[in-house]
């Protein structure tokens, strides 16, 4: 079977982004068992940086590949807004479970596009105000007003240092907090790809 696509189409039309960690699948085995790379409230810094690259490759192809019009496009400024760090998290693993993981099916994949997707456009809107979110699409994101995440460097520079400040937060390696230790058991919940034998 030929391949319908040359080099120059293939990078064109799917963007690079499209063969990156977020697509292949292997990424949720670059955690440490035990770890819910949702949450990032227990992720350790190799894990939240791992978490940064995918979600920063996600929103590359999810822009490319769905963001026909601008309003339906995630915001350059995302990594700025912690409440789309989180949304974009959620929505990316419900996207690989549906797609990708062992209990993928097209099915949930339907319910992805149909439920998931928009559901997230709507909250994307909810949190950030729709006239804020127009000016971050137009990349006239504004600090906030408590201050959190204020900085008058430009856009890419804040988010990059956003990223390092977070990680410079976190714990070398198994960083979760100890209330969630003394019993995994119980705070496990079930979600079939935690299940790895
Ligand atoms: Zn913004």
């Amino acid at each position: 079977m030929t391949d319908v696509l040359d080099e120059t189409t293939r990078t064109t039309v799917l963007g690079s982004s499209w063969q990156g960690a977020a697509r292949t699948g292997v990424a949720p085995f670059a955690f440490e068992e035990n770890t819910r790379p949702w949450n990032w409230l227990e992720l350790d810094r190799t894990a939240a940086a791992q978490l940064w690259r995918i979600l920063g490759e996600f929103v590359s192809f999810f822009n490319a590949r769905y963001g026909e019009r601008p309003e339906l496009r995630i915001p350059p400024c995302w990594a700025e807004h912690g409440s789309l760090v989180e949304e974009i998290t959620t929505l990316w693993w419900a996207r690989w479970q549906a797609f990708e993981s062992a209990h993928a099916s097209v099915g949930g994949a339907q319910y992805w596009h149909t439920y998931t997707v928009p559901g997230f456009f709507e909250r994307m809107a909810r949190w950030l105000g729709l006239d804020q979110l127009e000016r971050c699409r137009q990349g006239r994101h504004e600090a906030r007003s408590d201050g959190i995440g204020a900085s008058s460097v430009q856009q890419c520079d804040t988010a990059a240092h956003l990223i390092a400040a977070d990680l410079e937060l976190r714990a070398e390696r198994g960083g979760r907090p100890a209330a969630m230790t003394h019993d995994p058991g119980a705070q496990r919940l079930p979600i079939p790809f935690l299940e790895r034998d």
